[in-house]
Order: structure tokens, then C-alpha cells, then sequence
């Protein structure tokens, strides 16, 4: 693939862009929303670090058992790590994560009472908790505006010239200027459905894009 050419961005013009994409993507994929299972607002925390790196697919199977094993923040504080890493194995990067899972089950029960908070501020303080984990607890299991970037959301985001930043705390900030707030949560899920069946990494599919009247790198590669 050709070099990628530096996308422009203009907010304004963005926004109103937009105020069209939304829609037609909402029509598109009228029930998106997470892939991962989950029952509680703690089991999505797991699942959403056992994702880092890994399909929600894999994810899912492995936390049909998982959840059934541990049902509190109590339960991972008390297993032995080397057991944990077995049990998530599957998931890849099993050491960080089980001691991710571990740490912030630790920190919930000790700064916590023992409930996963539901606000950004405390929630990045829990051991292996970043922004994007954040905002997919928060817009998923407690129904705050939330935008998670994942490698889908930076992607499109760029192509969209929605934001020329492929760091996703810089662009979760542009996103959140120029997407209604009421949009914030289901905006990441329509990108992230519009990027694996369309906008794909390698080759998107422009000539079958919901959205390519919008689109500033539609059938234009050195935009990719
Ligand atoms: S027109 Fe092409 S590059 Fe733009 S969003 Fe659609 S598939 Fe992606």
C-alpha cells in the first residue's frame, strides 16, 4: 500500500458531515453494541481487559467458565496468580492481564467497597485500567456517554477526517467536540461494526459503503 497521506480536518465541516453519517450508520446497524457478555458491571471490567489483543469471540468462550469460577473481586484476590494465567490463558498476554485482573479486583474491595466505581476519574486509578477500558464500562454497563477508542474507532475516525490523531486519548477528545453527547456511546459501537464489515484495515469497501457520500477518503487509497 501506498504511503498515507496527512488527512485534513476541519471541525466544523466534521460535525456537519456527521449530523449525516450517524444516522445512516445507526440504519445500517440498528443493534450495535458490545460483543462481550457480561451480567455485571465487574464482569464486563474483566472481560474488557481479557480483550486486549483478542477477539471478543474468544473472550466470550473463555468467560462462559470463568464467570462461573469467579463470581467476585474477593474470588481473583484470593486465586493463585499462576492459576489465573491458566484459566485465561487462551486470551493471550495472560500474565499482565491476570495481573491486571487481580490488582483492580484488589483495589475495588480495598478503595471501593468492594462496587466498580462509575465515574472516569476513579476508574483509571484501578490497576490495568486505561481511558478505553474505562469508557466501555462506563457507556455499557452504567449507561454514561462514553467514547471508547479501539483500533476500529482510530482507524475510521481518520479516514472519516473526523481527527488526524491515531492516539486514542487525543482522539477520544476531538470525538467527544464534535459528537453529540447523547451519540457518544453507540458511535464507538457503529464504528467498530462499520470497520470490521466494511471499512475494513487492509481493503475497504467503498463501493458498498453506507456512508461513502461522506466520506473524504472514499475510494481514495493514498487515504487509508
Ligand atoms: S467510503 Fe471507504 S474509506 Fe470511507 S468509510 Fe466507507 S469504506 Fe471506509
Amino acid at each position: 500500500m501506498a504511503k498515507r497521506k496527512k488527512i485534513k480536518v476541519d471541525k466544523i465541516e466534521a460535525e456537519k458531515r456527521l449530523k449525516k453519517i450517524i444516522p445512516l450508520l445507526k440504519k445500517a446497524y440498528p443493534n450495535a453494541k458490545t460483543a462481550l457478555n457480561y451480567k455485571t458491571p465487574f464482569q464486563l471490567l474483566v472481560a474488557t481487559i481479557l480483550s486486549a489483543q483478542c477477539t471478543d469471540v474468544r473472550v466470550n468462550i473463555v468467560t462462559k467458565d470463568l464467570f462461573k469460577k469467579y463470581k467476585s473481586p474477593a474470588d481473583w484476590v484470593k486465586a493463585d496468580l499462576k492459576q489465573i494465567e491458566q484459566d485465561i490463558k487462551s486470551t493471550g498476554f495472560y500474565r499482565n492481564k491476570a495481573v491486571s485482573i487481580k490488582n483492580s479486583s484488589k483495589d475495588i474491595i480495598e478503595q471501593f467497597n468492594s462496587k466498580v466505581p462509575d465515574k472516569m476519574a476513579q476508574l483509571i486509578t484501578l490497576h490495568g485500567v486505561g481511558r478505553k477500558t474505562a469508557n466501555v464500562v462506563l457507556g455499557n454497563a452504567f449507561g454514561k456517554p462514553a467514547i471508547a477508542c479501539d483500533t476500529h474507532v482510530i482507524r475510521l475516525s481518520r479516514r472519516l477526517a473526523l481527527s488526524k490523531n491515531a492516539d486514542a486519548v487525543k482522539l477520544e477528545f476531538d470525538l467527544a467536540e464534535i459528537v453529540p453527547k447523547n451519540n457518544w456511546t453507540v458511535f464507538s459501537h457503529l464504528l467498530i461494526f462499520h470497520g470490521r464489515n466494511i471499512c475494513k484495515a487492509r481493503k475497504p469497501d467503498c463501493e458498498n459503503c453506507q456512508i461513502a457520500q461522506y466520506c473524504p477518503a472514499a475510494n481514495k487509497p493514498d487515504l487509508w
